[in-house]
């Protein structure tokens, strides 16, 4: 998903496509180099680059395959960023330091940009917390079901909590309020884009698109 999806609102619809087409598709109204009533919006993607964010939880599909898009099915990994881009991701041979592979995922802010002293100590915490015997293959096996790399992220995450004096998330809790929503936004931009590709626009009535996506935005913190 390399180019940007963007918005165009012509008589009564709403038209989403990689560029301005000729005309427009529903009424043939030639629409380059006229005025548009709004200018045309670029829809933000839902992949960040992991490297570039601080103190996240990061959701990325399962293998190194960057022809691989999200798509509801595939494998997915999970890692927690320091407040350099390094993430932290635990695996079979134990906890990997990666600085590059996790450039198009979701990621989920894990700590308010207001609370100082949580991010000073983040580096110094994920550093404790993946040395810990837990992570360690010489004395804990990963296993599939449940000693995996989402057991890393949320027991970080809960360790964390824990030295704030908040109580614990549950993996239930976790999963359907901070990544759940998320990574249905994702499968709705992969559908669109895909049917851009294949199609080179979509389009829809104005008055069916009024209910916006409004999920997201939440830290664990708020
Ligand atoms: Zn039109």
């Amino acid at each position: 998903m390399e180019r940007s999806v963007i918005r165009l609102s012509h008589c009564q619809k709403e038209i989403f496509c990689f560029s301005v087409p000729a005309e427009c598709p529903s009424c043939g109204e030639e629409l380059r180099g006229s005025r548009l009533q709004e200018a045309p919006v670029s829809l933000p993607s839902p992949l960040t680059n992991g490297h570039k964010s601080s103190s996240c939880l990061l959701v990325a599909p399962a293998h190194d395959n960057y022809d691989r898009d999200f798509d509801g099915t595939s494998d997915l990994h999970t890692g927690i960023s320091n407040t350099k881009g390094v993430v932290y991701n635990y695996t079979q041979g134990g906890v990997r330091r990666d600085q590059s592979g996790w450039e198009r995922c979701v990621s989920v802010p894990l700590v308010r940009p207001d609370m100082f002293h949580l991010l000073a100590q983040w580096d110094q915490y994920l550093d404790r917390f993946s040395d810990g015997p837990m992570w360690d293959p010489a004395w804990h096996r990963f296993n599939e079901e449940n000693h995996n790399c989402f057991s890393f992220c949320l027991q970080f995450v809960n360790s964390v909590l824990a030295a704030e004096g908040r109580s614990a998330l549950s993996r239930e809790a976790f999963t359907h309020s901070f990544i759940l929503p998320r990574m249905r936004r994702v499968s709705k931009y992969t559908t669109l884009y895909q049917h851009i590709q294949r199609h080179q626009y979509y389009m829809v009535d104005r008055e069916e698109d009024k209910q916006e996506d409004t999920q997201g935005g939440a830290s664990v913190n708020s």
